[in-house]
């Protein structure tokens, strides 16, 4: 039995060959990446539940590889993490997408400012550089604080203790949208929300997508009632993401879910996208 074990481990896998090798393949091309211009940015817009108006939009970050073509943030943001790499990746996307929603005001006459937002990795809420990285870009982009929402995962902010909270308290008293992301799929104590710094749930692709049948699981919508009312008890707003479907739309927004992001409404794309939708002048 041990010999046919080891027989079993040493049989030839070509794909686990394929993937070791695109591995280390992104692993010695991630680093120099960020200065041979290969990363770009998708936007997703975010829109009002009630009447359907855009509220902002989301960046998201894609590296098109020379030879892999391109490719999502999750096959080469855990690789940036543990590299370190992430904090410049990290300031270059926030860098990118300050511009972006800046020359979107520019160019779009709006009752109030089209928001812009960024994932930040816990590695760059440790980085003692965030604070002022953040206020410099804003500035050189003229946007107003007020416009920006970092978004951190909910598991990053877990048991987070003061050192961790401190910068993300600092942005927040300048006007900074901070938002937890993938809510409720961390356990977090629920009671430990008013400790953080945090202005919005993102509720997690998993609870949109228990809303698939109509009408949905009934614990299904007690939770997400739950968490709609107990965020608007905290004065937090509510964005739910992977809406998909019309359906799905319809009974989060009943729910009371204040905006929504997915597929539904407009897939990740290129900056002019947003202006093709006509989305921006939807609340011109
Ligand atoms: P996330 O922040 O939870 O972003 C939402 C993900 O859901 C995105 O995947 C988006 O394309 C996808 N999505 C949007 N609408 C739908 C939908 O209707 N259905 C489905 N099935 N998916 C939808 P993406 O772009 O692959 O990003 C994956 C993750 O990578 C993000 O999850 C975020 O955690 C991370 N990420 C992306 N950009 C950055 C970045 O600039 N910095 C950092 N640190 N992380 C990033
Ligand atoms: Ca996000
Ligand atoms: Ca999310
Ligand atoms: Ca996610």
């Amino acid at each position: 039995a041990k010999s046919a074990g080891g027989n079993r481990f040493e049989l030839a896998d070509p794909e686990a060959d394929a993937r070791a090798i695109t591995r280390h393949g992104l692993t010695t091309a991630l680093p120099t990446a960020l200065d041979r211009g290969e990363f770009f940015i998708e936007y997703q817009p975010l829109v009002h539940l009630g009447d359907g108006t855009v509220h902002g939009a989301e960046a998201l970050v894609r590296w098109l590889h020379p030879q892999h073509g391109v490719l999502g943030p999750d096959r080469f943001i855990p690789l940036a993490e543990r590299t370190g790499l992430i904090v410049p990746l990290g300031r270059w996307v926030l860098e990118e997408a300050v511009r972006q929603a800046r020359s979107w005001q520019e160019r779009h006459d709006r009752s109030g400012p089209l928001r812009i937002n960024v994932n930040l990795s816990p590695c760059q809420l440790t980085h003692p550089g965030l604070v002022a990285d953040t206020v410099a870009i804003l500035e050189q982009a003229g946007l107003e604080p007020d416009a920006l929402c970092l978004e951190v995962t909910e598991s990053a902010l877990i048991g987070a203790d003061d050192s961790l909270l401190k910068p993300l308290r600092r942005l927040a008293e300048m006007g900074v949208d901070i938002a937890l992301d993938d809510f409720g799929t961390g356990y977090s104590n629920l009671a430990n929300l008013r400790r953080l710094p945090v202005r919005v749930l993102k509720l997690d692709r998993s609870f949109t997508q228990s809303m698939q049948q109509y009408p949905a699981d009934p614990v299904d919508l007690k939770i997400v009632e739950g968490i709609v009312s107990l965020a608007h008890s905290l004065d937090l707003a509510v964005t739910v993401e992977g809406v998909e479907t019309g359906a799905q739309a319809e009974q989060l927004r009943i729910l009371g879910c204040d905006t929504a992001q997915g597929w539904y409404y407009a897939r990740p794309g290129p900056p002019e996208r947003l202006h093709e939708l006509s989305l921006l002048d939807a609340t011109g």
